[in-house]
Protein backbone atom coordinates (compact mmCIF):
# COMPACT_ATOMS: atom_id res chain seq x y z
CA UNK A 1 0.00 0.00 0.00
CA UNK A 2 1.01 3.40 -0.25
CA UNK A 3 0.31 6.40 1.77
CA UNK A 4 1.30 10.53 1.86
CA UNK A 5 3.40 11.20 4.63
CA UNK A 6 3.72 15.13 5.59
CA UNK A 7 7.99 15.86 5.50
CA UNK A 8 8.39 19.36 6.12
CA UNK A 9 5.12 22.11 7.45
CA UNK A 10 4.92 23.80 4.44
CA UNK A 11 6.07 27.75 4.18
CA UNK A 12 3.01 29.84 2.62
CA UNK A 13 2.18 27.75 -0.46
CA UNK A 14 2.77 23.87 -0.17
CA UNK A 15 5.43 22.54 -2.63
CA UNK A 16 6.31 19.02 -3.47
CA UNK A 17 9.41 18.27 -1.54
CA UNK A 18 6.92 19.10 1.65
CA UNK A 19 5.33 15.45 1.59
CA UNK A 20 6.68 12.24 0.41
CA UNK A 21 5.26 9.09 -1.06
CA UNK A 22 6.08 6.42 1.21
CA UNK A 23 5.16 1.98 0.27
CA UNK A 24 4.54 -0.35 2.87
CA UNK A 25 3.35 -3.60 3.43
CA UNK A 26 -0.36 -3.22 5.70
CA UNK A 27 -0.47 -5.68 8.56
CA UNK A 28 -3.63 -8.50 8.18
CA UNK A 29 -6.83 -7.42 9.64
CA UNK A 30 -7.31 -8.49 13.62
CA UNK A 31 -9.85 -9.00 15.88
CA UNK A 32 -12.32 -6.70 14.82
CA UNK A 33 -10.63 -4.93 11.93
CA UNK A 34 -11.55 -4.07 8.56
CA UNK A 35 -8.83 -4.00 5.22
CA UNK A 36 -10.37 -1.28 3.41
CA UNK A 37 -9.10 -0.43 -0.50
CA UNK A 38 -9.91 3.34 -1.02
CA UNK A 39 -11.47 4.12 -4.44
CA UNK A 40 -11.23 7.89 -3.73
CA UNK A 41 -9.59 10.48 -1.93
CA UNK A 42 -10.77 14.14 -0.88
CA UNK A 43 -9.12 16.97 -0.70
CA UNK A 44 -10.18 19.89 1.08
CA UNK A 45 -8.90 23.31 2.23
CA UNK A 46 -8.95 22.55 5.90
CA UNK A 47 -6.47 20.21 5.22
CA UNK A 48 -3.83 23.02 4.48
CA UNK A 49 -4.31 24.00 8.74
CA UNK A 50 -3.56 20.91 9.79
CA UNK A 51 -0.07 20.94 7.96
CA UNK A 52 0.89 23.92 10.24
CA UNK A 53 1.42 23.64 13.84
CA UNK A 54 -0.73 26.16 15.68
CA UNK A 55 -3.63 25.12 16.02
CA UNK A 56 -4.56 24.68 19.65
CA UNK A 57 -7.97 23.03 19.25
CA UNK A 58 -7.01 20.44 16.48
CA UNK A 59 -5.17 17.37 15.83
CA UNK A 60 -2.47 19.04 13.27
CA UNK A 61 -0.05 16.02 10.54
CA UNK A 62 2.30 14.86 12.32
CA UNK A 63 5.80 14.86 10.29
CA UNK A 64 6.48 11.37 8.95
CA UNK A 65 3.15 10.10 9.53
CA UNK A 66 0.66 9.25 7.32
CA UNK A 67 -2.20 12.12 6.91
CA UNK A 68 -5.90 11.56 7.58
CA UNK A 69 -8.64 12.70 5.19
CA UNK A 70 -11.84 12.13 3.60
CA UNK A 71 -12.02 8.67 1.73
CA UNK A 72 -14.38 6.49 0.29
CA UNK A 73 -13.64 2.67 -0.50
CA UNK A 74 -14.46 -0.77 -0.52
CA UNK A 75 -14.07 -3.41 2.15
CA UNK A 76 -11.11 -6.11 1.07
CA UNK A 77 -11.10 -8.42 4.30
CA UNK A 78 -13.41 -8.13 7.38
CA UNK A 79 -13.61 -9.61 11.15
CA UNK A 80 -16.03 -6.94 12.23
CA UNK A 81 -19.50 -7.19 13.02
CA UNK A 82 -21.23 -5.70 10.22
CA UNK A 83 -18.84 -5.25 7.68
CA UNK A 84 -18.42 -7.49 4.55
CA UNK A 85 -16.37 -7.53 1.81
CA UNK A 86 -17.43 -5.36 -0.67
CA UNK A 87 -19.20 -2.97 1.38
CA UNK A 88 -18.71 0.38 0.38
CA UNK A 89 -17.69 2.67 3.68
CA UNK A 90 -16.24 6.57 4.43
CA UNK A 91 -13.29 6.82 6.75
CA UNK A 92 -11.07 9.76 8.26
CA UNK A 93 -7.67 7.59 6.52
CA UNK A 94 -7.78 8.97 3.51
CA UNK A 95 -4.04 10.14 1.48
CA UNK A 96 -3.18 6.35 1.48
CA UNK A 97 -4.48 3.38 -1.20
CA UNK A 98 -5.55 1.20 2.04
CA UNK A 99 -5.89 0.95 5.53
CA UNK A 100 -7.07 -1.87 8.26
CA UNK A 101 -8.17 -0.40 11.17
CA UNK A 102 -11.32 -0.94 13.77
CA UNK A 103 -14.65 -1.60 11.91
CA UNK A 104 -15.42 1.41 14.39
CA UNK A 105 -13.33 3.64 11.82
CA UNK A 106 -15.58 3.00 8.83
CA UNK A 107 -19.25 4.53 8.34
CA UNK A 108 -21.22 1.75 5.76
CA UNK A 109 -22.75 3.43 3.23
CA UNK A 110 -25.80 2.69 0.62
CA UNK A 111 -24.68 3.36 -2.75
CA UNK A 112 -26.91 6.02 -4.73
CA UNK A 113 -28.28 5.64 -8.23
CA UNK A 114 -27.11 7.73 -10.84
CA UNK A 115 -24.37 9.40 -8.73
CA UNK A 116 -20.94 8.28 -8.24
CA UNK A 117 -19.14 6.68 -4.89
CA UNK A 118 -17.43 10.14 -5.07
CA UNK A 119 -20.28 12.33 -4.15
CA UNK A 120 -20.26 10.79 -0.77
CA UNK A 121 -16.97 13.14 -0.19
CA UNK A 122 -18.85 16.00 -2.08
CA UNK A 123 -22.54 16.90 -3.07
CA UNK A 124 -24.09 14.03 -0.31
CA UNK A 125 -21.13 14.23 1.93
CA UNK A 126 -19.30 17.16 4.43
CA UNK A 127 -18.92 19.79 2.01
CA UNK A 128 -22.59 19.26 0.81
CA UNK A 129 -23.89 19.36 4.67
CA UNK A 130 -21.54 22.58 5.34
CA UNK A 131 -23.46 24.49 2.65
CA UNK A 132 -27.19 23.23 3.91
CA UNK A 133 -26.50 23.55 7.76
CA UNK A 134 -24.44 27.14 6.70
CA UNK A 135 -27.77 28.14 4.89
CA UNK A 136 -30.60 26.64 7.48
CA UNK A 137 -29.04 26.30 10.49
CA UNK A 138 -26.53 29.53 10.40
CA UNK A 139 -27.57 32.62 8.02
CA UNK A 140 -31.45 31.11 9.04
CA UNK A 141 -32.38 32.14 5.12
CA UNK A 142 -35.77 33.29 4.28
CA UNK A 143 -37.75 33.12 0.99
CA UNK A 144 -37.21 36.23 -0.90
CA UNK A 145 -34.03 36.99 0.23
CA UNK A 146 -30.78 37.81 -1.59
CA UNK A 147 -27.86 36.24 -1.60
CA UNK A 148 -24.56 36.37 -1.37
CA UNK A 149 -22.02 33.38 -2.02
CA UNK A 150 -18.21 33.49 -2.40
CA UNK A 151 -16.05 30.81 -3.65
CA UNK A 152 -19.02 29.59 -5.41
CA UNK A 153 -17.50 27.29 -7.95
CA UNK A 154 -16.05 24.96 -5.15
CA UNK A 155 -17.81 22.16 -3.64
CA UNK A 156 -19.72 24.40 -0.62
CA UNK A 157 -20.13 27.19 -2.33
CA UNK A 158 -21.87 25.17 -5.69
CA UNK A 159 -23.89 23.47 -3.41
CA UNK A 160 -24.84 26.26 -1.39
CA UNK A 161 -26.04 28.71 -4.05
CA UNK A 162 -28.34 25.98 -5.48
CA UNK A 163 -29.97 25.23 -2.22
CA UNK A 164 -30.58 28.74 -1.56
CA UNK A 165 -32.48 29.07 -4.40
CA UNK A 166 -33.95 25.93 -3.73
CA UNK A 167 -35.12 27.36 -0.40
CA UNK A 168 -36.58 30.32 -1.69
CA UNK A 169 -33.97 32.96 -2.61
CA UNK A 170 -34.82 35.59 -4.60
CA UNK A 171 -32.15 35.84 -5.93
CA UNK A 172 -28.34 34.54 -5.92
CA UNK A 173 -25.05 35.68 -6.46
CA UNK A 174 -21.79 34.36 -6.94
CA UNK A 175 -18.28 35.20 -6.91
CA UNK A 176 -15.42 32.76 -8.20
CA UNK A 177 -11.97 33.14 -10.04
CA UNK A 178 -12.45 32.75 -13.87
CA UNK A 179 -15.19 34.04 -16.74
CA UNK A 180 -15.25 30.01 -16.85
CA UNK A 181 -16.37 29.23 -13.42
CA UNK A 182 -18.29 32.49 -13.77
CA UNK A 183 -20.22 31.05 -17.09
CA UNK A 184 -20.87 27.55 -15.41
CA UNK A 185 -22.66 29.48 -12.05
CA UNK A 186 -24.57 31.27 -14.17
CA UNK A 187 -25.66 28.81 -17.47
CA UNK A 188 -25.39 25.27 -15.44
CA UNK A 189 -25.70 26.07 -12.03
CA UNK A 190 -28.72 28.65 -12.36
CA UNK A 191 -27.33 31.38 -10.21
CA UNK A 192 -28.98 35.02 -10.97
CA UNK A 193 -25.72 36.21 -11.68
CA UNK A 194 -21.86 35.44 -10.68
CA UNK A 195 -18.69 37.79 -11.35
CA UNK A 196 -14.98 36.87 -11.29
CA UNK A 197 -13.42 38.40 -8.22
CA UNK A 198 -10.38 38.97 -9.85
CA UNK A 199 -11.85 41.79 -12.71
CA UNK A 200 -11.88 44.34 -9.96
CA UNK A 201 -12.56 45.57 -6.32
CA UNK A 202 -15.00 43.25 -4.76
CA UNK A 203 -17.29 45.71 -3.14
CA UNK A 204 -17.62 47.41 -6.88
CA UNK A 205 -18.59 43.91 -8.65
CA UNK A 206 -20.91 42.99 -5.57
CA UNK A 207 -22.84 46.39 -5.73
CA UNK A 208 -23.03 46.47 -9.65
CA UNK A 209 -24.16 42.44 -9.03
CA UNK A 210 -26.78 43.75 -5.92
CA UNK A 211 -27.72 47.10 -6.31
CA UNK A 212 -30.22 46.63 -3.57
CA UNK A 213 -28.22 45.03 -1.45
CA UNK A 214 -27.94 41.46 0.02
CA UNK A 215 -30.05 39.96 3.04
CA UNK A 216 -27.26 36.55 3.21
CA UNK A 217 -23.60 35.80 2.92
CA UNK A 218 -22.25 32.78 2.70
CA UNK A 219 -18.54 32.96 2.97
CA UNK A 220 -15.98 30.52 1.93
CA UNK A 221 -13.30 33.17 1.10
CA UNK A 222 -12.99 36.16 3.54
CA UNK A 223 -10.71 38.69 3.52
CA UNK A 224 -11.77 41.07 0.88
CA UNK A 225 -15.07 39.57 0.20
CA UNK A 226 -16.28 39.82 3.40
CA UNK A 227 -15.16 43.25 3.92
CA UNK A 228 -17.43 44.10 0.65
CA UNK A 229 -20.29 41.43 1.56
CA UNK A 230 -20.58 43.42 5.14
CA UNK A 231 -20.97 46.93 3.37
CA UNK A 232 -23.77 45.53 0.97
CA UNK A 233 -25.23 43.49 3.83
CA UNK A 234 -28.79 45.41 4.32
CA UNK A 235 -30.15 45.70 7.81
CA UNK A 236 -30.75 43.04 9.73
CA UNK A 237 -28.41 40.97 7.45
CA UNK A 238 -26.86 37.60 7.97
CA UNK A 239 -23.78 35.99 6.95
CA UNK A 240 -22.89 32.56 7.43
CA UNK A 241 -18.91 32.19 8.19
CA UNK A 242 -17.70 28.88 6.89
CA UNK A 243 -14.29 29.73 5.48
CA UNK A 244 -11.36 32.23 4.94
CA UNK A 245 -9.75 30.25 2.09
CA UNK A 246 -8.14 33.74 0.63
CA UNK A 247 -5.76 33.42 3.89
CA UNK A 248 -5.13 30.31 4.32
CA UNK A 249 -1.29 29.61 2.30
CA UNK A 250 -0.99 33.40 4.48
CA UNK A 251 2.72 32.96 7.00
CA UNK A 252 1.22 36.07 8.69
CA UNK A 253 -2.80 36.51 8.79
CA UNK A 254 -4.63 39.59 7.14
CA UNK A 255 -5.72 42.60 8.82
CA UNK A 256 -9.99 41.92 9.71
CA UNK A 257 -12.46 43.73 7.62
CA UNK A 258 -12.02 47.91 8.08
CA UNK A 259 -15.61 48.30 8.32
CA UNK A 260 -16.55 46.16 11.59
CA UNK A 261 -18.78 49.23 12.69
CA UNK A 262 -21.40 48.61 9.78
CA UNK A 263 -22.23 45.55 12.00
CA UNK A 264 -23.63 48.47 14.73
CA UNK A 265 -25.39 50.76 12.42
CA UNK A 266 -27.23 47.55 10.62
CA UNK A 267 -27.72 45.32 13.41
CA UNK A 268 -25.94 42.35 11.33
CA UNK A 269 -24.93 38.85 12.39
CA UNK A 270 -22.11 37.27 11.49
CA UNK A 271 -21.91 33.78 12.27
CA UNK A 272 -18.73 30.99 12.01
CA UNK A 273 -19.73 27.55 11.95
CA UNK A 274 -18.00 24.30 11.94
CA UNK A 275 -20.10 21.55 10.08
CA UNK A 276 -19.31 19.16 12.63
CA UNK A 277 -21.65 20.75 15.27
CA UNK A 278 -25.24 19.90 12.45
CA UNK A 279 -24.91 16.45 12.66
CA UNK A 280 -28.37 16.46 13.63
CA UNK A 281 -29.80 17.71 10.10
CA UNK A 282 -27.58 14.96 8.39
CA UNK A 283 -30.72 12.75 7.96
CA UNK A 284 -32.88 15.68 6.53
CA UNK A 285 -29.70 17.02 4.34
CA UNK A 286 -29.90 13.54 2.67
CA UNK A 287 -33.53 13.24 2.37
CA UNK A 288 -34.26 16.88 0.92
CA UNK A 289 -30.72 16.78 -1.10
CA UNK A 290 -31.06 13.38 -2.44
CA UNK A 291 -34.35 14.22 -3.34
CA UNK A 292 -33.08 17.15 -5.78
CA UNK A 293 -30.72 15.46 -7.01
CA UNK A 294 -32.61 12.71 -8.07
CA UNK A 295 -35.44 15.34 -9.45
CA UNK A 296 -32.05 17.10 -11.15
CA UNK A 297 -32.44 20.28 -9.52
CA UNK A 298 -29.63 19.88 -8.34
CA UNK A 299 -26.21 19.72 -10.74
CA UNK A 300 -22.84 18.84 -9.76
CA UNK A 301 -19.28 18.54 -10.94
CA UNK A 302 -15.57 16.99 -9.68
CA UNK A 303 -12.37 17.42 -10.36
CA UNK A 304 -10.69 14.13 -10.45
CA UNK A 305 -7.06 13.59 -10.14
CA UNK A 306 -5.83 10.24 -11.16
CA UNK A 307 -3.84 8.00 -8.82
CA UNK A 308 -2.57 8.57 -5.40
CA UNK A 309 0.32 10.06 -7.35
CA UNK A 310 -1.31 12.97 -7.66
CA UNK A 311 -2.88 13.84 -4.74
CA UNK A 312 -0.08 16.54 -3.63
CA UNK A 313 -0.76 18.05 -6.96
CA UNK A 314 -4.05 18.42 -6.73
CA UNK A 315 -4.00 19.63 -3.30
CA UNK A 316 -2.03 22.68 -4.17
CA UNK A 317 -4.07 22.60 -7.03
CA UNK A 318 -7.43 22.86 -4.60
CA UNK A 319 -6.09 26.26 -2.68
CA UNK A 320 -4.91 27.61 -6.85
CA UNK A 321 -8.40 27.71 -7.56
CA UNK A 322 -7.63 24.56 -10.44
CA UNK A 323 -10.92 22.85 -9.41
CA UNK A 324 -14.62 23.27 -10.51
CA UNK A 325 -16.74 21.89 -7.58
CA UNK A 326 -15.40 18.83 -5.38
CA UNK A 327 -11.55 17.71 -5.90
CA UNK A 328 -11.08 14.31 -5.08
CA UNK A 329 -8.63 11.72 -6.34
CA UNK A 330 -9.14 8.43 -7.60
CA UNK A 331 -7.10 5.75 -6.26
P1 LIG B 1 -13.43 24.70 -2.85
O1 LIG B 1 -13.90 23.57 -3.69
O2 LIG B 1 -14.21 25.96 -2.82
O3 LIG B 1 -11.92 24.97 -3.25
C1 LIG B 1 -11.21 26.07 -2.79
C2 LIG B 1 -11.44 27.28 -3.72
O4 LIG B 1 -10.96 28.44 -3.07
C3 LIG B 1 -10.69 27.24 -5.02
O5 LIG B 1 -11.36 26.50 -6.00
C4 LIG B 1 -10.55 28.73 -5.37
O6 LIG B 1 -11.54 29.06 -6.32
C5 LIG B 1 -10.83 29.43 -4.04
N1 LIG B 1 -9.76 30.38 -3.69
C6 LIG B 1 -8.46 30.12 -3.54
N2 LIG B 1 -7.79 31.25 -3.22
C7 LIG B 1 -8.73 32.25 -3.18
C8 LIG B 1 -8.67 33.65 -2.92
N3 LIG B 1 -7.51 34.27 -2.63
N4 LIG B 1 -9.81 34.35 -2.97
C9 LIG B 1 -10.99 33.74 -3.28
N5 LIG B 1 -11.09 32.43 -3.53
C10 LIG B 1 -9.98 31.68 -3.48
O7 LIG B 1 -13.28 24.19 -1.35
P2 LIG B 1 -14.47 23.71 -0.40
O8 LIG B 1 -15.75 23.94 -1.08
O9 LIG B 1 -14.13 22.37 0.10
O10 LIG B 1 -14.36 24.72 0.84
C11 LIG B 1 -14.80 26.06 0.70
C12 LIG B 1 -14.56 26.79 2.02
O11 LIG B 1 -15.35 26.19 3.03
C13 LIG B 1 -13.13 26.73 2.52
O12 LIG B 1 -12.83 27.97 3.10
C14 LIG B 1 -13.18 25.63 3.56
O13 LIG B 1 -12.16 25.77 4.52
C15 LIG B 1 -14.55 25.86 4.14
N6 LIG B 1 -15.18 24.71 4.79
C16 LIG B 1 -15.61 24.89 6.08
C17 LIG B 1 -16.32 23.91 6.74
C18 LIG B 1 -16.82 24.18 8.10
O14 LIG B 1 -17.27 23.26 8.79
N7 LIG B 1 -16.80 25.42 8.57
C19 LIG B 1 -16.56 22.60 6.10
C20 LIG B 1 -16.11 22.53 4.71
C21 LIG B 1 -15.42 23.56 4.10
P3 LIG B 1 -11.45 30.41 -7.25
O15 LIG B 1 -10.99 29.95 -8.59
O16 LIG B 1 -12.85 30.90 -7.24
O17 LIG B 1 -10.47 31.33 -6.61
Amino acid sequence: AQEWHLAARPVGRPVTGDFRLVDGELPAPGEGEVLVRNTFLSLDPYMRALMGSDLPDMPVYRLGRAMTGGAVGEVAESRAAGLAPGDLVLSDLGWRTAAVAPGSAFTKLRRVGGVPDSAFLGVLGMPGLSAYAGLTDVAKLREGQTVFVSGAAGAVGSLAGQIAGLLGAKAVIGSAGSAEKVEYLVDELGFTSAFNYKDGEVRTLLRRAAPTGIEVYFDNVGGEHLEAAIHALNNGGRAALCGAVSGYNDQLSAPGPRNMIELIRKRLTLRGFEVADHAHLRPRFADEVGRWLAEGKIRFRETVGEGIGNAVDSFVGLLDGRNIGKMVVRV
